[in-house]
């Protein structure tokens, strides 16, 4: 019997002019655990279907599903609490709230912010910090941090809730090769059944994935 599925995408039709299509029938299943980079160069397709993968897009033809359920059936609470719960998404420059304080920026994802970020919530993000190397940095303002700092507190962000899927944009785009490696080391090291993601366009990173499928003509090959 073959593994479980968690997220498939079925002729997956995106065009944002009419007649003129981004992707075009794009089909690919993701089994729990797995780390896949999606390739391609640039406007090539690699954040839209990063996009629709995280249900923020309704598609122009076929569909999205994960873990058997298709996004597009669900009401936009329920689309909601998805995103909340099962997904983990790294955007491609960081996102984070510059006036805030790393610990800040990872205990929002958690919803601790605040005299309520005690207990449980608070000793695991002190351990995610730890282990993520950012403990030295917990107190700084994420305004003063390095790029490929910052990108590293939008992975801990990204997964402070233990999500069982990972989503990145171009996670590493203009940080240099250590920097690079480190960001890759999270998302990809201890990782248990996570399933992740990668869109880059760095070979780098994708030699660190188990499987290299890439955007090309609309569909991924
Ligand atoms: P990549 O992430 O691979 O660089 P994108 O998914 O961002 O590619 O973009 C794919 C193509 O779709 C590009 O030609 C881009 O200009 C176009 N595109 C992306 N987003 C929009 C949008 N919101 N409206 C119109 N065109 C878009
Ligand atoms: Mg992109």
């Amino acid at each position: 019997m073959s593994a479980p599925v968690l997220l498939e995408a079925r002729q997956l039709v995106v065009e944002y002019a009419r007649g003129r299509r981004v992707l075009d029938g794009v089909d690919f299943v993701l089994r729990p655990g797995e780390s896949v980079a999606i390739v391609g160069p640039s406007g090539s397709g690699k954040s839209t279907l990063l996009a629709h993968l995280a249900g923020l897009r309704r598609p122009d033809g076929g569909e999205v599903r994960f873990e058997g359920r298709p996004l597009a059936s669900r009401a936009s609470r329920e689309l909601d609490r998805f995103r909340a719960r099962q997904l983990g998404f790294v955007f491609q420059r960081a996102a984070l709230l510059p006036y805030l304080t790393v610990r800040e920026n990872v205990c929002l994802a958690l919803g601790c912010l605040g005299p309520r970020a005690l207990g449980e919530s608070a000793s695991r993000v002190d351990r995610l910090l730890e282990w993520t190397g950012l403990a030295p940095l917990a107190e700084r303002r994420a305004d003063r941090l390095s790029v490929g700092e910052a990108q590293r507190v939008a992975v801990a962000r990204a997964l402070v809730k233990n999500p069982p899927l990972v989503l990145a944009d171009e996670p590493t785009g203009s940080i240099d090769a250590a920097g690079a490696a480190a960001i890759v080391d999270l998302l990809l090291l201890d990782r248990s059944d996570r399933t992740v993601v990668i869109a880059t366009h760095d070979a780098r990173v994708s030699a660190r994935c188990e499987r290299v499928l890439a955007v090309q003509g609309g569909r991924l090959v």
